[in-house]
């Protein structure tokens, strides 16, 4: 039994006012009872800790997770399962997941399970406990970030005229793959030339060519932990105008990584990169926020945006990526990820950042 996980339960029965949880969020089910199979829920009351899931999962689940696992199949249902588990602990109020539940999923829930039950919406509460990593969360994330690192020096020498975008994202993935990553934290973008102006850009046919700006923003998953960055290259030499953008993004991304620390906002953080990039005259180029945190999943709150009105505290995780998107002639973003302390931070990212010419 996890000691700080069981101290979460505890507390976020005590917070919601709930005498029982329904947790059904992959992420979160994950998060609670270390199952990472996704499938199912989890009754949470007293001392009870029930993980749900089929016979798809249950063996896996025994090895994952200290919870008594309970197989739901046509014969024993998961509404009939919550039935017994709430017979058996006599909770009335049950705290459940609103903002990822479908509704479907809720009606069903209303009409199979007693009437005479309080149903409390969670608003994020589990999510929200997320937020501080553990030393051991900061671990696995920092080694799929190394993994990021590995796969970039590694595509640095792969990445040549005449490839697609669709073969360079796959040469990427195979090397975050080769290097250890279990997954990925998001479909990689690999984006050249004009395509880079568009920040999320899907990758295409497209082929690279001499003097492209080539986009990557990629991430793997270690142990169920998500890595996240972005570096953008040169292939050939650059001109003045790529010069001059690229230079902006990293002062502003240095700016940002130079204030950050416990205790500010995110739009305080966000606000440092912003301005610079206004006062280069890009102002209108930057559209999207400063950064975001990440952990089992790749967007996480807080983020570093100008309406981040959450102080940051330590032990959170958030990207630094500024970027300036000029449409019809192209984009530039520099995303690091970093763990924020009391002074300032830790940057998990070791990939240069001096403009790459290829
Ligand atoms: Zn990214
Ligand atoms: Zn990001």
């Amino acid at each position: 039994m996890n000691i700080s996980i069981e101290t979460k339960i505890k507390s976020l029965l005590r917070d919601a006012e709930a005498e029982a949880l329904i947790i059904t969020d992959p992420f979160n089910m994950r998060y609670l009872s270390g199952f990472s199979g996704g499938e199912g829920a989890l009754f949470l009351a007293g001392e009870e800790r029930i993980l749900i899931t089929d016979s798809r999962y249950t063996e896996a689940a025994g090895k994952e997770s200290s919870f008594t696992v309970v197989e739901e199949n046509r014969k024993h249902p998961r509404m009939q399962i919550f039935r017994e588990c709430l017979e058996k602990t006599g909770a009335g109020r049950v705290g459940y997941e609103d903002q990822s539940l479908r509704c479907s999923e809720f009606d069903r829930m209303r009409e199979s399970l007693p009437e005479n039950l309080e149903w409390i919406p969670l608003k994020g509460l589990v999510d929200r406990c997320r937020r501080i990593k553990s030393e051991e969360e900061i671990e696995l994330i920092a080694k799929a970030e190394a993994i990021g690192d590995a796969a970039f020096l590694e595509i640095l020498k792969i990445l040549q005229p005449g490839m697609t975008e669709l073969e360079a994202a796959a040469e990427l993935e195979y090397q975050m793959r080769k290097a250890g990553a279990g997954g990925f934290s998001f479909d990689t973008i690999m984006a050249s030339g004009k395509n880079s102006s568009m920040p999320h850009a899907v990758p295409s046919e497209k082929k690279l060519e001499e003097g492209d700006f080539i986009t990557m923003d990629f991430g793997c998953t270690w142990k169920g932990y998500c890595s996240d960055m972005t570096r953008t290259v040169v292939l050939g030499e650059a001109d003045e105008k790529q010069r001059e953008i690229y230079r902006v993004v990293l002062d502003a991304q240095e700016a940002a990584l130079s204030v950050i620390r416990a205790g500010l906002t995110g739009a305080e953080v966000d606000k440092v990169a912003r301005d610079l990039i206004k006062e280069a005259g890009y102002g209108d180029c930057f559209g999207h926020g400063l950064g975001h945190s990440v952990g089992l999943y790749i967007h996480e709150e807080p983020r570093l945006s100008p309406s981040g009105l959450d102080v940051l505290e330590c032990g959170m995780l958030e990207t630094v990526e500024p970027g300036i998107y000029v449409p019809g002639f192209g984009g530039v973003r520099i995303e690091d990820l970093v763990v924020v302390t009391e002074t300032g931070c830790r940057n998990l990212t070791s990939s240069p950042k001096c403009l790459i010419e290829l």
